[in-house]
């Protein structure tokens, strides 16, 4: 098996896949106006063949983790059958999603069965009213009675994403230690970072994850060891929580340095940074099974020009105009 390995060393043992832009919130730092359609004729999201066949030829380069993302990826209706196919590639052990949770409650247990072994949940606020003005959906509740769900289901723990905003919830950590204190979460805050359309909202709520990650150590949380194929947080525990701290903190020098993922966006292009260009498209690739070899010599060859870092401490943030694009 060839593991995918870019001009730098750095091994690739996990795909992002987003399969929608769409999305039924409007997170202020995200979507603040809601989904629009980016008017581009003709422009369907990958079918579930497609999703079918570039993960084979993911999973034959060495993937041996799937993230479902988008958009909100739980609005398709073949959800369920897209965790099946992905699951049929025993290379790829661990298939999660990140969601807003909406659907949670409803539906966890089904994508349960169908093979799904993670969720993440984006909750910025556990506060009611506050989360509504975040999202612009009055569904706190909702999302919350789907955590209880998902460790229902069987799921052992639960990701929540935070992202972490002065003057809205940076000043809240103790809210979060204490929800996260009997409770299986491994609670993750992310810095807001700078899209093309959300510079005045980063200049203005952009903080540190250093504030947290120095009250933490000054508590008695210690840092954990990371594996192979895990995200990029830094993940710190404590003797007397259930819960875990995440920090996701893509400012902070050396963050690209361990960088283990690639993406595919919901249209099929290979982004090799969240913050990159245009992207390679693979959908000319992904028509028949008998193509596969061709793609991943696609795939393989547009690594050498992944670059070594992100350029957004000089204010590029890439053709990312904001994260629902190629999902976050
Ligand atoms: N709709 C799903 C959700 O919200 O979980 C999945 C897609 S969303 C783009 C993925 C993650 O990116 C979410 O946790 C969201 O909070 C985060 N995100 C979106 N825009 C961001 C930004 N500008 N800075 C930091 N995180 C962002
Ligand atoms: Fe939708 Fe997720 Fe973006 Fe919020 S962060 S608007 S839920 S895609």
């Amino acid at each position: 098996m060839t593991q995918l390995t870019d001009a730098f060393a750095r091994k690739f043992y996990y795909l992002r896949l987003s399969i929608t832009d769409v999305c039924n919130f409007r997170c202020s730092y995200c979507l603040p106006d809601g989904y629009k359609p980016h008017g581009v004729a003709n422009k369907s999201f990958l079918s579930l063949d497609e999703i079918r066949r570039v993960t084979r030829a993911f999973a034959s380069m060495g993937t041996e983790k799937v993230r479902l993302t988008g958009g909100e990826p739980s609005l398709r209706r073949d959800f369920s059958d897209i965790i099946a196919a992905i699951r049929e590639n025993p290379e790829i052990r661990q298939l999660a999603v990140t969601t807003n949770g909406y659907r949670l409650a409803r539906d966890v247990k089904t994508w349960r069965e169908a093979g799904l072994t993670g969720i993440n949940v984006s909750i910025d606020s556990l506060d009611a009213r506050q989360f509504h003005a975040i999202t612009g959906q009055d569904k706190f509740h909702q999302v919350m009675a789907g955590i209880d769900a998902t460790l229902a289901a069987g799921f052992e723990r639960v990701k929540v994403n935070t992202v972490l905003m002065r003057d809205v919830n940076h000043h809240q950590l103790d809210t979060f230690l204490h929800w996260i204190k009997d409770r299986p979460i491994q609670l993750r805050f992310i810095e807001l970072m700078e899209t093309g359309e959300g510079r005045s909202l980063f200049q203005k709520h952009h903080v540190s994850g250093k504030v947290v990650r120095d009250i933490l150590l000054s508590r008695g949380w210690v840092h954990q060891l990371r594996k192979r194929s895990d995200g990029p947080a830094q993940v710190f525990c404590h003797p007397d929580y259930q819960g875990e701290i995440g920090l996701i903190m893509p400012y902070e020098k050396d963050f690209c340095s361990s960088c283990n993922r690639l993406r595919v966006s919901s249209v099929g292009n290979l982004h090799l940074c969240l913050f990159g260009e245009q992207g390679v498209a693979l959908r000319d690739l992904l028509v028949q099974d008998d193509q596969q070899e061709a793609l991943e010599a696609r795939i393989s060859h547009a690594l050498n020009h992944k670059k070594q870092t992100h350029f957004l401490l000089d204010g590029n943030t890439g053709i990312t105009q904001n994260l629902s694009f190629i999902g976050g």
